[in-house]
């Protein structure tokens, strides 16, 4: 690794922190500079080949430098920059996502994930004339002003007097009037849901959830949590988010929402619907969207839908439609998931393996499944790193918390390699 150790120290001195977050967080052996990607295969300037399942943290869902996207963005980008709307491709990218996203009637294209939240709360705000939201511990919505309150940090009581061992301390540069727009509750407790939107309903705007929790962990929803979040959502004209960023086009065409059958009014589109290119959506019924229609709510930006950009969705969709990979991205993740926890439970390792096929979640815990976030906290987060970082000193990349994504361009090799590399790291440990 010593032209990556040459690059940290020269990007030290250019970049803050050098490089990105997830090396520092979750101590990587190596900060590690890439120079390129193919299929499932990444490739650092050492001249190391990895095997990826961290597909730049979720969006590449067909896999490295897929030729259909990148044909298409040369393509289209070669017809100069159009940005800020105003062209056909934005009409035909809209038609399409409305075609495959069941709560879709319009929508507005923005840049990042964070965006498309912000644009969401301020749509729920402006609609119902209300000013709070309700959100879960341990989901992720962004890096924005309001939304960072909250993330990974549940109160002392949640904790039940724990230390918790990686609260952030991101919070310093936000604004303190925005820590009371939210009320935060755990997960997956309808009972709880229901008592704090009966009594809290004349100020609540939205309730916004990731339909699998998968920032921490990758927890699907308790048997008929998302539906009894909407129909409490119908009984008080409260709005359902669907933070769609990770789940959208990753667990089924259209999303978490095709998957489970339950419709938000609003939802959150990034990542993978576009290849990882800077674009997102936020999508929803004319009946709550029409306050961006009417002006009532700001929704701008220089750069958005630009036609490259745009290319790169119509391209992945088109792609993800015709080859429908989706059957065989759940069986090849199913059969890692099984690989992973067969070699878990022949090495006498607590590892628990959850999730679904297209992406799942190991963490080192004497529980069997995790219910919430605060289920989360108990694992042994010192023995996920050794594992992370044996697996990338072998050659596979898995993300730092412990999450796996699986793309289109995976093979069955792909799968006994980790699996069989997975064996010899849990004996390592
Ligand atoms: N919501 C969820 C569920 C996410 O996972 C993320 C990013 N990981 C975001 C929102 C923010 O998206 P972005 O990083 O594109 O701003």
């Amino acid at each position: 690794y010593t032209q990556s150790a040459a690059l940290l120290e020269r990007a030290k001195k250019v970049l803050a922190g050098g490089v990105s977050s997830e090396f520092r967080k979750y101590n990587h052996p190596h900060a590690i500079f890439y120079t390129h990607g193919q299929g499932s295969r990444l490739y650092d300037v050492d001249g190391n080949e990895y095997l990826d399942f961290t597909l730049s943290q979720g969006p590449l869902i067909l896999g490295h430098s897929h030729p259909h996207v990148l044909q298409s963005v040369d393509a289209y980008s070669r017809e100069g920059q159009l940005f800020a709307g105003q062209h056909l491709k934005e009409i035909e990218l809209a038609e399409k996502m409305n075609e495959l996203i069941p709560s879709a009637e319009i929508m507005r294209f923005c840049l990042d994930g964070s965006e498309a939240v912000q644009t969401a709360l301020r749509v729920a705000r402006a609609k119902t004339g209300r000013k709070k939201f309700l959100r879960f511990e341990g989901h992720y919505h962004g890096w924005l002003d309001n939304v960072c309150w909250g993330i990974s940090t549940p109160s002392a009581e949640a904790l039940g007097g724990r230390e918790e061992p990686n609260v952030y301390p991101w919070t310093q540069g936000l604004p303190e009037r925005t820590r009371d727009e939210f009320l935060i509750l755990p997960w997956n407790d309808l009972a709880l849901v229901k008592q704090t939107v009966e009594k809290h309903h004349e100020d609540l705007a939205a309730i916004i959830t990731e339909p699998i929790m998968c920032n921490n962990g990758c927890i699907l929803p308790a048997e008929g949590y998302l539906q009894g979040l909407r129909d409490l959502c119908d009984q008080y004209g409260i709005a359902l988010i669907f933070d769609e960023v990770i789940t959208g086009f990753r667990v089924s065409l259209g999303g978490a929402q095709t998957y489970f059958g339950v419709t938000p009014d609003l939802s959150i589109f990034a990542k993978a619907f576009a290849s990882g290119y800077p674009i997102s959506a936020i999508v929803g019924r004319r009946s709550w969207m029409h306050v961006i229609e009417e002006a009532k709510v700001i929704h701008a930006g220089t750069m958005n839908t630009s036609n490259a950009t745009v290319a790169a969705a119509l391209a992945t969709l088109e792609v993800l439609e015709k080859e429908q990979p989706y059957e065989r991205m759940y069986r090849l993740g199913r059969k890692l998931m099984e690989g992973l926890q067969q070699a878990a439970a022949e090495t006498s390792q607590n590892m628990t393996v959850e999730g679904l096929g297209p992406m799942f979640n190991t963490a080192f815990t004497d529980l069997e499944s995790m219910h919430d976030y605060r289920d989360t906290l108990l694992a042994d987060k010192a023995k996920l790193g050794r594992f992370i970082a044996g697996m990338h000193n072998r050659g596979i990349r898995v993300i730092g918390r412990g999450l796996w994504y699986i793309s289109a361009a995976h093979t069955e090799e792909d799968i006994e390699q980790a699996a069989a590399t997975a064996r010899e790291v849990l004996k390592s440990l």
